[in-house]
């Protein structure tokens, strides 16, 4: 494929924008080479700027589980957007999407609104500290909760792919209340728990890991952890920015029978536009401003454009929740093509995958952690990559990403896609 107009569209960018791009991951970095840069999008495809049409496995990274430009969110925008943008007041539309949310998910009774994932992390975090009147977390090598101070301390996918575990502008004092534990390591939490017993205010994971590739939490770890939070009273945080509305209508809590005390959205919650939200039980929530002490606020929280694209797309997952079983199956199927065709060619893979999130990682040893995740080849990964570019199908640009599989997929382009593999498979040695 040729890719002339994005490399050019690249170079001018460098010029205004750092690194070209208004996030990392985007830039290719781990991969090399230029970004490509999209035109416009419809369905399962990506159209760039020189013309190609690509597979897109990535969704916006989330977001779009429905595929691109899809009508009834579209439509949505449209309508919003004639009747004004943005007022700093409250509208009812922001209400509708509460009731629903807070409908679909489990354990939770109220929802805050927020523009991004990081805001919702970010917000949970303080929410669990005023809360508790404690000041330390803890949080697992690996996951990814967003760029905010607190979190940038082994933060998977985009941080680490730029090799900087801890980012520099993160200060000693805020560092040092957020405590790191490893993965599907229950003993790792114990032992923090232990040393810092009555000053720990939160836990917070990603229940199903999308940021060192895909990760699941094996059962013992996910349940002694909520029983070490009940025990210590500490409160457990879903990130749910990645799984929630994608694993099931009510996200990892449902799939996986455990309750979270705070959790937070993003991604597919706002239909593609920018929206975050974190919600949890009434007791919790009262303590948030203006009803608690608690500060959070945001000049375009509950923007309805974005409100109107997040209800637009929670209406359709709540109205047709066989999508997620539908994804699931396309992403087994895939799996089962693409592990077939490494198999054969006697290339060493994991494979790991949990409803519609997977990842290959070119390593022999199982991926539980950020330990192992790192392992894998990253050579191999780049021929990988560029190898499937080439052939049309865009994949995450870092071996740290799980793939998202969105609903416009056909079995048609899960058979192209398995085929792009088998045809550089002999080459990825
Ligand atoms: C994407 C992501 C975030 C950050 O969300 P942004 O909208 O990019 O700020 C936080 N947590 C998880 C698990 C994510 O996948």
């Amino acid at each position: 494929m040729i890719y002339r107009r994005s490399s050019a569209l690249f170079a001018e960018a460098q010029r205004y924008i750092p690194g070209g791009v208004n996030s990392p991951v985007r830039a290719f970095k781990a991969v090399g080479g230029n970004p490509v840069f999209v035109k416009e999008a419809k369905g399962a495809y990506l159209y760039d700027e020189d013309g190609n049409r690509l597979i897109d496995y990535i969704a916006s990274w989330g977001p779009l589980i429905l595929g691109h430009a899809y009508a009834p969110v579209i439509e949505a925008v449209i309508e919003k957007a004639k009747k004004g943008t943005s007022f700093g007041m409250p509208t009812e539309i922001e209400t509708r999407l509460a009731r629903l949310a807070v409908s679909m998910v489990p354990n939770i009774d109220k929802i805050r609104f927020v523009n991004s994932g990081t805001e919702a992390c970010m917000s949970a975090v303080r929410l669990a500290r005023g809360f508790t009147g404690r000041d330390k977390i803890i949080k697992f090598a690996g996951c990814y909760h967003g760029h905010s101070d607190s979190f940038l301390i082994q933060a998977g996918s985009g941080a680490v792919t730029f090799g900087s575990p801890n980012s520099p502008g993160v200060t000693q004092g805020t560092a040092k209340d957020t405590l790191l534990a490893t993965y599907n390591n229950l003993e790792s939490v114990k032992a923090l728990a232990a040393a810092n017993k009555g000053e720990i205010a939160a836990i917070i994971i990603e229940p199903v890991a999308g940021n060192m590739g895909c990760i699941i939490p094996e059962e013992n770890f996910i349940k002694g952890l909520r029983e070490l939070c009940d025990q210590e009273n500490i409160l457990l945080i879903f990130d749910e920015v990645m799984t929630g509305f994608r694993l099931a209508k009510g996200g990892a809590q449902e799939v996986l029978g455990i309750n979270a005390d705070i959790v937070t959205f993003g991604k597919v919650i706002g239909g593609g536009l920018p929206v975050g939200a974190f919600a949890a039980r009434e007791e919790i929530m009262g303590h948030l401003a203006p009803d608690g002490p608690v500060y959070q606020a945001g000049t375009l929280s509950g923007n309805p454009l974005a409100m109107s694209a997040g209800l637009a797309m929670l209406t359709e997952l709540n109205n047709r929740p066989e999508i997620f079983r539908s994804l699931a199956d396309k992403t087994q199927y895939l799996g089962q093509g693409m592990a077939k065709v490494l198999t054969d060619n006697h290339i060493p893979f994991q494979m790991n995958r949990f409803g519609s999130m997977i990842s290959i990682h070119f390593t022999e040893e199982p991926v539980v952690d950020f330990e192992s995740s790192a392992k894998g080849n990253n050579a191999v990964f780049k021929k990988y990559f560029h190898g499937m570019l080439d052939q049309g199908i865009y994949l995450p640009p870092s071996a740290f990403e799980s793939y998202f599989l969105n609903d416009a997929l056909s079995y048609d382009d899960l058979d192209e896609t398995i085929a792009a593999l088998s045809n550089i498979a002999k080459d990825l040695h």
